[in-house]
């Protein structure tokens, strides 16, 4: 019988999830069907209920859910322990929620395997404090950067989010938070934007002083052209800029491997991606 996964999320017509894992299957012959769900935030709770009744055995999830799934789960992988937040759900047994989350190993392999990016000894800023910023800073700081610096519309997530961090770092001082206007004196090797704000064509008021040519931009957010914040830092003399395409594949690789116990290729699906 066909398992059944899907992902959900408000809005979530955009999501190219479903063609990935349609790929994924198809590449690795497992009998499985994937679909885009819209759940509205007031009515998270009964929707999940009623997709488990309905024997859906995994769930990916995307923008506004992955804090508020956190608290519904039975357990917790440790990297969604370290995150608090959760993109990759597993139904177990007769309906036991297992949480976990892929952003931020998807994150880090499209940098390092697939773009050739170094995090080791980088001074990084993440614009955003929102689920996904939880789910990659854990894997960011193993990976040894000189700082992270988080920037957020609501500065204190940020500074919330970087206490919680720097309480579980070795080193604390390895991360920070600040507002967007006190980003002006600061330099960076990376600038990862985490923020939403794409989603409605916007970008948030950065000030263009931290981008220069040799500072890798890279995007969570993408789309088929290209994205209101790499547009604004090709603009303002970014040379090397890339959408999260790459971490949604990764993501979705890792989260496929995690239901499946089957590992897909990632390098077909890359190819034919903008
Ligand atoms: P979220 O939990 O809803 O958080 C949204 C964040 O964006 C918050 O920090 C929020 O700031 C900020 N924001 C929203 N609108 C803004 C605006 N107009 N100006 C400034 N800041 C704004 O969302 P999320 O789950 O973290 O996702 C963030 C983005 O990452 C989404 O675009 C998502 O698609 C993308 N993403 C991509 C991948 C991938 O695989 N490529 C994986 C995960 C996420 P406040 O705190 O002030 O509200």
């Amino acid at each position: 019988m066909t398992d059944r996964y899907g992902v959900i999320g408000h809005p979530i017509a955009h999501s190219k999830s479903p063609v990935i894992h349609q790929q994924f299957a198809h590449q690795t012959r497992q009998d499985v069907s994937y679909e885009a769900i819209d759940i509205a935030p007031d009515v998270l709770t009964e929707t999940l209920d009623s997709l488990i009744y309905d024997g859906f055995k995994g769930l990916n999830v995307t923008v506004p859910h992955k804090n508020a799934t956190f608290d519904l789960m039975d357990e917790l992988s440790e990297r969604a322990q370290c995150a608090g937040a959760v993109n990759t759900i597993s139904v177990e047994g007769e309906g036991r929620l297992v949480g976990d989350n892929t952003d931020g190993i998807g994150l880090i392999r499209d940098l390092k395997r697939n773009l050739g990016i170094s995090i080791r000894d980088a001074h990084i800023l993440i614009l955003g404090a929102g689920g996904a910023t939880r789910g990659i800073v854990p894997t960011l700081l193993d990976a040894g950067p000189h700082r992270i610096l988080i920037a957020n519309r609501t500065a204190a997530r940020a500074e919330d989010l970087a206490e919680e961090f720097a309480a579980d770092a070795s080193q604390p001082e390895d991360i920070a938070a600040c507002q967007f206007d006190e980003l002006e004196d600061h330099s960076f090797d990376l600038i990862i934007n985490a923020t939403s704000a794409g989603l409605n064509g916007e970008v948030p008021p950065f000030p263009i002083s931290i981008l220069r040519p040799e500072v890798v931009c890279y995007d969570l957010s993408y789309a088929m052209t290209t994205t209101p914040f790499i547009k604004w830092a090709r603009e303002h003399g970014a040379e090397q800029t890339h959408q999260g395409w790459g971490m949604l594949v990764e993501q979705a690789a890792e989260s496929f491997w995690v239901w499946r116990a089957v590992r897909p290729e990632t390098a077909p699906i890359l190819a034919h991606l903008p």
